[in-house]
């Protein structure tokens, strides 16, 4: 079995020059995205994993949030 000790974290990343302002993501997910004058940023750029951070992400008709895990870069959302 292979336990880590480590906590999982996620890199969250907003394209501001793709957000046209929605604010869909920040409705999904508060704790991670916020409005900052007029377009969605990253609460902080990384965090631990949560489910409706993915949801915000795939939501986003810009595809502007990118969610990838810190340790691979592996990208978790948007979804292909
Ligand atoms: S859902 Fe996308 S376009 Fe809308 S505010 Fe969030 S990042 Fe911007």
């Amino acid at each position: 079995m292979n336990h880590t000790t480590e906590a999982t974290s996620w890199s969250v990343a907003v394209d501001r020059a793709a957000c046209i302002g929605t604010g869909v993501c920040v409705s999904t997910s508060p704790e991670h995205l916020e409005i900052r004058d007029g377009k969605a940023a990253a609460r902080a750029t990384e965090t631990g994993p949560a489910q409706y951070l993915l949801d915000a992400a795939d939501m986003c008709p810009m595809a502007a949030i990118t969610v990838t895990e810190t340790a691979t870069g592996r990208v978790l959302a948007p979804e292909e």
